[in-house]
This record gives structure tokens, C-alpha cells and sequence, in this order.
């Protein structure tokens, strides 16, 4: 069965000049999909690798720390492995911008934690980066249509199967739903769970390492996964257990439960605050508006109280984890949107709470975001990665500070070359 999957996965590639995008989760199934396709890529003679191909990961900026630090190593590593064999293929971790963020959408505008009714997260965090990224890819006049290769397996639930029964297929591929130029291919539709396992425990993958990591994870967090959510038919997210660890549409937060029992400390404040996150959805709690953003007497958002106390709990939380959860940028749109809030924030009510809980200046945020702004900007024109750079000033700055620059060469170019190692971050310039 799987010399099948990759004998139809070569011949789409042979015979069809479009290019290719891989949607991926860091769960099991996409992970399979992704193993599947690096194999097949390595089975075609080098000279015919012409196919551009795009490896589509999203971070919703609140996702759970373990998971985070997994997908990670493996997009590093997928990388590594492209540009080594001439795969012709790039990754690409999509994230909201900070105006879309989970924070800036709670803290900011006051919307309510998410439920099964009211999942506007899904949207904002998940589909539309990956709608932004084909539309920027599209219109940049690169390409014209383009196949989006997903993991959608009918065994994983009814719901699923009669989903990808009721589609259409025009040589077993769909139309996107909201995209129309993109064609999604589910190769490993009538795939069991068994077999996904049997698959990726059986062998290495073709990136380098194995898939037991990956293994453990679901085991602790004992669950289904959140795919990589394309369009609003693919079912809710919040019903699998590789999300954000925010997510309050969940009853329990199993994923965030099992890390927290296998050993993982950093969930035990977490799962509390996605506790306060309930408490605060709940309307009889009183951090609730009595009418909605258009007048109407229902239960509106989280009122400014309500925020201030928020944002007061998330940053108590930064500092007992050590964790960066809230960035400067998202604390600055924060500030900006209170001052349009009803009942409006006289424009430095974050100032005052930074103060308080962290003892610095909101300037100093400013000049820190703006600094930020600047490194990236920077970074992006030299073909570097923003952490690498950033990297090197600090190297320049404590060398600046001793008065000498005997040995700052040598100690620059072990940076660059601590870079190089992972492929994603090599300067173009080195
Ligand atoms: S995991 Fe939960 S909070 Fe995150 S996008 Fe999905 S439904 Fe929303």
C-alpha cells in the first residue's frame, strides 16, 4: 500500500507541472505525508527535481511549549536535508501577525475566550497565515495554481469521512474550498491509524531521526491532533489535543494534562491559567460586558476591568515561567486598542501595569519594539535570521564594553557557523 501511495505521489509529480504545497501539523499524519513525499523526491534522478515545493507549518504564538520545540527540530531539519540532496523544497512556520494574535484579540479587544459556538481563533490563527501565504505566493505572479497535499484520513472519524465523500474529485484531487486555484490531494485517505503507526515506527525518517518523539508525545498527551486547518470545513481543532495551550473550546485539556504527568513542569501554570481563561469567559463572573460591541443587551466582551486584570495575571505568568508569552509588539497594539474601547483607557493603562509587575518603562518597550523592528529589517535584507544577527550584536556590544577586539573575529565566525548548522538560518552572504 505505501509503494502505491508513493507510485501515484511520483506520477503527479512527473506529470503535472504545478507546484506543490505541504500542510504540516507535527502530528502523525502529516508527518507521514511529508515522509512519504521526501521519499518519493528522493527516488527521482536529481536532474528532474524542478518542482517547487513549499512545506506549510503554522505557530499560533500559543502553542504548547513541547510541541513547539518539536515541530521545530523537524522543519530545521527537513530543511537541512532539501538543501543537502537538491530537493528544490522550502519550510515555512506561518504565524498571525501581532494584530490578529490570541492576546491582542482577548487582552486587546475583550473578545471572550473561544467555545464551540464562538471559535474565532481558528480563523485568525490558523487559516488565514496559510491563505495570506498562497495569496502572497500567487500574486506575486510565481505561481498559478498550486497542489496542497494534506493528511486527511477517512478512519479518523465519521465526520471526516463523510467530508472527503461528499467532495468532489477531479483525477482524486479537490478544489479548495475558499482558494480556488489550489488543489488539495489527501494521499493517505483510506489509511488507518494502525498503519500511519506501522509506517512511521517501522523506519528512520528520510530527514534524519526517528519518529519516537513524536510517539511519546502522543502517548502523554493521549489523543487525536490538531491538523493544519485550511478552510471552515475541516473539523474543529479544539476537538484534538495538539493545540494551543490556551484552548478553552476543549472541556479538558488532555495534551497539556499528560505532558504536565509525564514530567513537563511548565504546563502546571499553564493549564491554571487556561483555568482563569474560563473563569473569565463565564459570564457570571462579571468580566463580561452586559451589551455587545453593537448595543445589543447580551453578553458583550470582556469589559476593560476585565482586560486590566488579564493582562496583570499574563504577565505575573511571564515572569513565574520565564516564558515569553506576550510579545512587546502585542503589548503596544494593546495599549493602542484600549484607548477605543468602551469606557476607554486613558492611553496608559499598560504603561502602568508593565511598571508594576515587570518595573520598567513602556518607552523603554517602544525603543525595545522599535530596535526589534529595525534588527528584522536588517536581517531580512542580508539574508540572515533575525536571532543570528541579533547573535552578533550582543557579541560586538560586550566586546565594546572590555575596550577590545582582540579574539571578536574568531567569536563572530563560531556564531555564523553555530548558525550554519541549522540550514534554515545560513547568511547568504557565508
Ligand atoms: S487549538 Fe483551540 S484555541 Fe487554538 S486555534 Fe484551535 S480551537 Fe482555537
Amino acid at each position: 500500500m505505501f509503494s502505491e501511495i508513493k507510485n501515484s505521489l511520483k506520477d503527479l509529480y512527473l506529470s503535472d507541472p504545478r507546484p506543490w504545497l505541504i500542510g504540516f501539523s507535527g502530528g502523525k499524519d502529516s508527518t507521514m505525508v511529508a515522509s512519504l513525499i521526501f521519499e518519493v523526491l528522493l527516488e527521482i534522478p536529481r536532474d528532474q527535481r524542478i518542482k517547487p515545493i513549499s512545506v506549510l507549518c503554522t505557530d499560533t504564538r500559543v502553542e504548547i511549549p513541547a510541541i513547539v520545540e518539536m515541530i521545530e527540530g523537524t522543519l530545521a531539519k527537513m530543511q537541512k536535508c532539501s538543501s543537502s540532496e537538491g530537493l528544490g523544497l522550502d519550510v515555512n512556520l506561518l504565524r498571525p501577525p501581532p494584530e490578529q494574535s490570541f492576546w491582542v484579540n482577548i487582552i486587546g479587544r475583550g473578545y471572550p475566550p473561544p467555545n464551540r459556538v464562538f471559535r474565532w481563533c481558528t480563523q485568525r490563527l490558523k487559516i488565514d497565515p496559510v491563505t495570506a501565504f498562497v495569496e502572497r505566493t500567487m500574486k506575486g505572479g510565481k505561481w498559478s495554481e498550486a497542489i496542497l497535499h494534506l493528511g486527511a484520513r477517512r478512519s479518523e472519524s465519521a465526520e471526516r469521512a463523510r467530508n472527503l465523500g461528499n467532495r468532489e474529485t477531479k483525477n482524486n484531487l479537490r478544489r479548495h474550498v475558499d482558494m480556488p486555484n489550489v488543489w488539495i490531494n489527501n494521499p493517505i485517505e483510506y489509511v488507518s491509524t494502525e498503519e500511519v503507526w506501522a509506517y512511521l515506527l517501522q523506519r528512520p525518517n528520510p530527514w534524519g531521526g526517528d519518529n519516537r518523539q513524536l510517539y511519546r508525545v502522543y502517548s502523554n498527551a493521549s489523543g487525536g491532533e490538531c491538523p493544519l486547518v485550511v478552510d471552515e470545513s475541516t473539523p474543529s481543532c479544539g476537538n484534538s489535543r495538539f493545540g494551543c495551550w490556551t484552548c478553552t473550546v476543549v472541556e479538558r485539556d488532555k495534551a497539556s494534562e499528560g505532558l504536565l504527568e509525564s514530567g513537563d513542569e511548565r504546563m502546571e501554570h499553564l493549564i491554571d491559567f487556561r483555568n482563569t481563561l474560563i473563569e473569565f469567559r463565564n459570564p457570571e463572573n462579571g468580566w463580561r460586558d452586559t451589551r455587545r460591541m453593537n448595543g445589543a443587551e447580551a453578553d458583550g466582551p470582556l469589559t476593560i476591568k476585565g482586560r486590566r486584570e488579564l493582562l496583570k495575571r499574563l504577565l505575573l505568568l511571564q515572569e513565574e515561567t520565564g516564558m515569553e508569552l506576550v510579545s512587546d509588539e502585542e503589548l503596544l497594539l494593546i495599549q493602542k486598542i484600549w484607548k477605543t474601547a468602551r469606557d476607554p483607557d486613558d492611553g496608559r493603562g499598560v504603561a502602568r501595569i508593565i511598571k508594576k509587575i515587570k518595573g520598567i518603562h513602556m518607552l523603554d518597550l517602544k525603543e525595545v519594539s522599535r530596535l526589534r523592528e529595525l534588527q528584522e529589517e536588517v536581517a531580512q535584507e542580508k539574508g540572515i535570521c533575525p536571532d543570528t544577527l541579533r547573535r552578533l550584536l550582543a557579541k560586538v556590544e560586550e566586546y565594546s564594553e572590555s575596550h577590545k577586539a582582540m579574539g571578536l573575529p574568531d567569536d563572530l565566525l563560531n556564531i555564523l557557523k553555530d548558525a550554519a548548522n541549522d540550514a534554515t538560518q545560513v547568511p547568504q552572504e557565508v
